[in-house]
């Protein structure tokens, strides 16, 4: 896709020196997903950032918590969407598909899904209050791309256009920042989406 700007960063990357006109948002762990409409900055509290202006870029800051990048191919919009257990329990990622159908006539079956890098089932254990919310009992490990992976599918998005790095953060400490292994000195790694300018085809 010629018009698609997209990827994940990891700690060596300075994502926002890449672009001019990039969208993040105050992350508060919600399932609020906010309409960027070409404006840049930081466009107040949420957790998905939904884009079609070209040369408008959308990202969200991430650092164990899964990083989502939606993609329209037919209606050649995107979302980013950060999903912690908390938005995944709120289904901040279905609530992402909903907007994209609402703003921009998205069909589910023309989503392309690429799950980020984020916290993995080899590290993320979690008490029995955070396994409840997933149907789970006791302290448990939790996959929560995996639980994003089905909540997409859930949605309508084909299983193949859902793609998943498997890579984990708190396991790859050359790559990535990890709140869970570096506390609160933990960086954020950026992943974004957008729109390029339309070629002239004539
Ligand atoms: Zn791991």
């Amino acid at each position: 896709m010629d018009w698609l700007v997209h990827g994940f960063g990891t700690r060596h990357a300075d994502v926002p020196a890449l672009f001019d006109n990039l969208a993040t948002l105050r992350q508060i762990h919600s399932a609020t997903c906010v309409a960027a409409e070409g404006r840049s900055g930081v466009l107040g509290p949420g957790d998905a950032l939904t884009e079609n202006t070209p040369d408008a870029v959308v990202a969200i800051r991430t650092a164990d918590c899964i990083p989502i990048l939606l993609v329209d191919e037919r209606r050649r919009a995107v979302a980013a969407v950060h999903a912690g257990w908390r938005g995944t329990a709120a289904g901040i990622v279905q609530r992402a598909v909903e907007a994209m159908r609402e703003r921009f006539g998205t069909r589910p079956g023309d989503v392309h899904a690429a799950i980020g890098p984020g916290i993995g089932p080899c590290c993320y254990e979690v008490g029995p209050e955070v396994a409840a919310q997933f149907g789970l009992q006791g302290r448990t490990r939790l996959d929560l791309a995996g639980a994003n992976r089905r909540q997409l599918i859930e949605a309508g998005v084909t299983p193949g256009r859902v793609y998943a790095s498997n890579l984990c953060t708190l396991c790859r400490r050359e790559d990535f920042h990890s709140f869970r292994r570096d506390g609160e000195a933990a960086g954020r790694q950026f992943s974004f989406a957008g729109v390029r300018q339309a070629l002239q085809l004539n």
